[in-house]
């Protein structure tokens, strides 16, 4: 049995009890859905998450009174929402060992049992506190988890978090990808997972018998631990107790020996992962501005990245020096510049409510972020800022010098920065999902999004970026499927962002009501082209246009199986690039190359693209 999944031996009355009341719904709803989730609370005092009920419910469906088709709706419905892998790609996100952070920033929280910024009581840093961090672990269980809930698990993108990337020692970052590389070429073929559990059952037991305060695979445990050692953030810094804690025994132990992976062997599971199952169509890594240089995107591309999540915060120099960031807007606008000549996607994080903004300053922000070409980011996490315990933040509240946004300040602010976002940028996220006891003061409310969302609906805009425009589950009108093209400018290029678009003609899920009024065109897929106006620091890249990124949408569909209304297979991808070529010929560049993740390095072979260092290139003379 998979470890994700639950023993009945033991709780299979309370499942069934919890699915018996599921079965006399005629329909489910989220919110509905969420009340019967804490009515159920498993033993540990924690909700039961859709993967657990949807294992119950193909464990308990002969036991159960569904008729055939509730069944198969419910299963969907527990698939579909939330809709992990909606947009075609499954996330697999992985979070780096708690390490000393370079930044002192006031509204970072402090948990002494993460990677600075985390919490444990976050769903993603539960996951990798259960696996003690290491990468293979998160890795493997987290694929078990889509498996385990009908999901492909063919197309993954790997997301690693955790403080600041770039301020690892080199050899554990190249040992992290080396692992998730392991653990991807690996899955659903060899069960390396038990045999890694027991190398930390032993290093544990070695700690323990050190008194070294040690990590367990436990979050309760581990909480108790830290609790009785009277541990926090307040006394020391939080560098302070995690050099402690986890750098100074791991280096007596000599694991900072074993946590090693030399660039061959790299090179060599990356090339296993070009034909395997699980290929990593793309690989982000978190880090902050002041930390990107020539040399370090470089080894991010070596390492397989492909896109970069990095915290801008604000665009304000007083703001940044305010909240202690470490580093100017300056700083901002080089990363940006050198992650975008080298093809890199930008996905960035913001923060309005930051100690010294304002409302008004923020909306200013936000459309310089957009108007100054020195940013103009692919992807957008929208953070305000939360008040938390841990987090320095906490003497400015009580001194008086700031608080959190009233409800209708934070809806003006995020109104005006949906209204300001271009249909080039997606908003991934527009409020942390913070669980609500760590928010000492602001915002609890999750569905911060919907709220907007409600208030733009009601001042009829018809908002434009990516995510609410995409595909989706919805089925299209062949008929209206079109071709166009957005074109912006920045400092180092002329961006184009091709897109494919529809009209949408049914809902998404079947049980779900059917369109009654005509709905804008719908995104089927896009491609992300650069023409660099000036040569790039990559030697590579001469004289070449850069794809930055292709997606197409559609429900994560197994390698070559085709539907009626997936979006995947749909020869858009061989579309796109036709038009990528023929602009950038008409712009006079001599190789079209491609930032590929080590996954789609056969599809771009199969279109006429070849190796060549870090990028695959297509000759265009
Ligand atoms: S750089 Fe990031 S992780 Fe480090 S203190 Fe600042 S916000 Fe926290």
């Amino acid at each position: 049995m998979s470890r994700n999944l639950p023993d009945y031996s033991r709780d299979g009355a309370h499942y069934l009890a919890f699915l018996a009341e599921l079965a006399q719904w005629p329909t489910w709803r989220e919110s509905k859905f969420q009340v019967l989730q804490k009515k159920f609370l498993k033993a540990d005092g924690r909700v039961m998450s859709k993967t657990e009920i949807f294992a119950a419910l193909k464990n308990f469906s002969a036991d159960l009174k569904f008729t055939s088709t509730q069944l198969t709706r419910l299963s969907q419905w527990l698939q579909m929402k939330p809709s992990r892998t909606i947009s075609g790609v499954a996330p697999v996100t992985v979070l780096t060992k708690p390490f000393p952070c370079p930044g002192k920033c006031i509204f970072c929280p402090s948990d002494v049992r993460m990677p600075k910024s985390y919490l444990s009581n976050e769903p993603g840093a539960q996951r990798a506190e259960k696996n003690y961090f290491d990468p293979y672990l998160q890795t493997y269980s987290r694929l078990q988890a889509f498996k385990d809930m009908g999901h492909s698990t063919d197309k993954i993108e790997l997301i690693i978090l955790g403080g600041t990337w770039s301020f690892y020692p080199e050899a554990y970052q190249r040992w992290f990808i080396y692992e998730c590389f392991r653990a991807l070429n690996e899955f659903d073929i060899s069960d390396n997972r038990v045999r890694r559990r027991q190398d930390y059952e032993t290093i544990l037991a070695k700690l323990k018998e050190k008194s070294f305060l040690a990590l367990s695979d436990d979050p309760i445990q581990n909480a108790e631990n830290f609790d009785s050692k009277k541990i926090t953030a307040a006394d020391i810094s939080y560098n302070q107790i995690i050099s402690e804690l986890y750098v100074a025994p791991e280096k007596k132990l000599g694991l900072d020996v074993w946590q090693t992976a030399s660039w061959d062997e790299i090179k060599l599971i990356q090339q296993k992962n070009e034909l395997a199952k699980s290929r990593c169509v793309g690989l982000v890594i978190e880090t902050r501005p002041d930390y990107i240089s020539e040399a370090e995107v470089l080894k991010i591309r070596r390492l397989g990245g492909t896109k970069t999540q990095i915290g801008v915060q604000s665009l304000q120099d007083m703001v940044l020096e305010k909240n202690h960031r470490g580093h100017d807007v300056a700083a901002t606008r080089r990363a940006f510049k050198l992650l975008r000549q080298a093809g890199f996607k930008i996905h960035a994080h913001w923060m309005p409510n930051l100690y010294g903004s304002s409302v008004t300053a923020d909306i200013q922000d936000y459309q310089k972020l957009f108007a100054d070409p020195d940013f103009k980011p692919d992807e957008l996490k929208i953070y305000p800022c939360s008040l938390l315990e841990s987090a320095e933040l906490m003497q400015f509240y009580q001194a008086g010098l700031w608080r959190p946004y009233s409800e209708i300040e934070l809806l003006e602010v995020l109104s005006e920065c949906f209204k300001l976002t271009p249909p080039f940028c997606r908003l991934t996220r527009v409020i942390r999902d913070i669980p609500s006891p760590d928010i000492v003061a602001g915002n609890k409310k999750t569905n911060f999004r919907q709220i907007v969302q409600d208030q733009l609906t009601i001042d009829q805009f018809q908002v434009q970026d990516i995510r609410a425009r995409e595909i989706r589950g919805a089925h299209y009108d062949s008929e209206t499927v079109k071709l166009s093209v957005v074109t912006y400018d920045t400092s180092v290029s002329q961006e184009q962002f091709l897109q494919i678009t529809a009209l949408v003609t049914e809902a998404a899920v079947r049980g779900t009501k059917p369109l009654t009024k005509p709905t804008p065109p719908k995104l089927l897929a896009f491609l992300r082209l650069s023409l660099p106006k000036n040569p790039s620091f990559v030697p590579e890249l001469a004289d070449a246009a850069i794809i930055r990124e292709i997606h197409v949408y559609g429900q994560v569909s197994p390698l070559g199986e085709r539907t009626a209304w997936k979006a995947q297979h749909g020869g858009f991808g061989t579309q796109l690039i036709a038009e990528a070529k023929r602009r950038a010929s008409e712009a006079s560049f001599k190789k079209l190359a491609v930032i590929s993740a080590v996954g789609t390095r056969e599809y771009y072979r199969s279109r006429g693209f070849s190796d060549g260092e870090l990028y695959q290139h297509l000759n265009l003379e």
